[in-house]
């Protein structure tokens, strides 16, 4: 485990918490390399038998830092924005293992896509391979294209990431993917690669998996039975962590059934894994600003606010949150809070944890995966900094944004 406690201290990798809070104070958000790297490698030795490329979600972490040492372990990426090619690229991420998915990809992100050669554009909608093949054509070029199917599964997650049921707004209908295939395979600017599917994220049962790859194999078939020819099946994201007391499928079971549904097809696998990647490789270290009584319930109001991490306030996430200091006394039930001018501004509610005290530091665990990506600077609050641990060093890899920089982009108009 890469947070654990020494001497009731908790510790990310050998680094004491309480060490890197003093350098540069509370909130912080903390990744472990080790963890990063275990999980990145339980997916690559899990799929060893296919020839596959990870192309890490860069959604659910897009700091420089945890894409750089993705990239140095031969990590793709899967981007949803030119904002996320641009950091992938940056990082060191070649734009031959970079996937581009997304509803609403716009001409100037098409147009980027194509200009690098990415290794795949995930098109959604017969009017975006219309215009993939025209920003192609404008630039001389043909576009790598997969068209991203919509199997209608039900995932059995939260419904704000179920994204495989035909009432989402992802993906091309069932029905009509034949048909759309054909069109693009006569499209000038269009070289079709590949199909793809996403179906949710957090997903805990792996019989949806089941279900839309089976569906994929047959489109497969039916597709190459036309002479439409397609070397990567791209599988999405959505393998779950645990939170609480979930318990996720293992990487090496999934892979089980890839083979089991795709294995016969010989083809190049790409995946596309966020949280299972960052989610249990980062915390959110926050200090205790106040603790209060009204009347029976306890309130501990901590840092870190629902900006800093959307989790509970928009998918009623759980957080399992650990005293950074234990200290071996009874346990209260209270709710733990931020300080944003908002009621869902609350990390966990009827919480049972060791009573905290002004000063005392707390870690939100499994924070790493849509915690920074997802913050804001509502409140005027500056985004937090991110620091990465590996073995007894630390490093901040995105720093603390000062007031100056939050009024950079902003002008008083001339007339005042
Ligand atoms: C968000 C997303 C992913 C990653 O999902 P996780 O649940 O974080 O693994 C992968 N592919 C696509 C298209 C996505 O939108």
């Amino acid at each position: 485990m890469c947070f654990n406690y020494k001497n009731d201290v908790l510790f990310a990798e050998d680094v004491n918490i309480k060490d890197i809070a003093q350098k540069i104070g509370t909130p912080f958000y903390c990744y472990s390399d080790k963890k990063l790297n275990g999980n990145y490698q339980a997916y690559k030795n899990a799929l060893a038998e296919f020839n596959n490329t990870i192309c890490y979600s860069v959604k659910a972490n897009p700091n420089l830092g945890v894409l750089s040492a993705l990239a140095r372990l031969g990590s793709g990426a899967d981007v949803v924005s030119a904002g996320e090619m641009y950091v992938a690229l940056k990082a060191g991420i070649p734009a031959d293992k970079i996937v581009f998915s997304g509803v609403g990809k716009t001409r100037a992100e098409l147009r980027e896509a194509i200009k690098n050669q990415i290794l795949q554009i995930n098109a959604e909608s017969a009017a975006e391979v219309e215009t993939i093949n025209r920003t192609a054509l404008e630039l001389g070029l043909k576009a790598n294209v997969a068209l991203r199917v919509n199997p209608d599964v039900d995932a059995r997650t939260h419904v704000k990431i179920t994204t495989g049921k035909k009432d989402n707004k992802f993906g091309v209908n069932w029905d009509e993917a034949l048909n759309l295939y054909r069109a693009a395979s006569k499209m000038e600017g269009i070289r079709i690669c590949g199909i793809a599917v996403h179906i949710g994220s957090q997903l805990l049962d792996l019989e949806p998996f089941r279900f839309a790859f089976t569906k994929i194999a047959q489109m497969v078939c039916a597709l190459e039975s036309e002479g439409i020819t397609i070397k990567n099946i791209d599988l999405g994201g959505g393998l779950g962590i645990n939170y609480n007391v979930e318990l996720p499928p293992t990487c090496a079971a999934y892979a089980r059934v890839v083979q089991e549904t795709l294995g016969k097809l010989n083809k190049h696998i790409i995946i596309e894994p966020g949280r299972s990647v960052v989610g249990n490789a980062g915390i959110l270290v926050s200090e205790v600003i106040y603790t209060k009584n009204m009347g029976e319930k306890k309130f501990i109001i901590i840092d870190a606010g629902m900006n800093d991490l959307i989790r509970p306030a928009m998918y009623d996430a759980w957080h399992t949150i650990m005293p950074v200091n234990k200290k071996r006394v009874a346990p209260v039930i209270a709710d733990i809070v931020g300080p944003i001018c908002e009621s869902s501004d609350v990390f966990a509610k009827d919480r049972i944890i060791e009573p905290l005290a002004q000063g005392d530091l707390v870690a939100v665990m499994s924070a790493g995966a849509y915690g920074a990506s997802m913050s804001s600077i509502y409140n005027f609050r500056p985004l937090v900094p991110e620091v990465m641990v590996r073995g007894r060093e630390f490093f901040v890899v995105r720093e603390r944004i000062n007031y100056e920089n939050m009024l950079r982009e902003h002008h008083v108009p001339s007339w005042l």
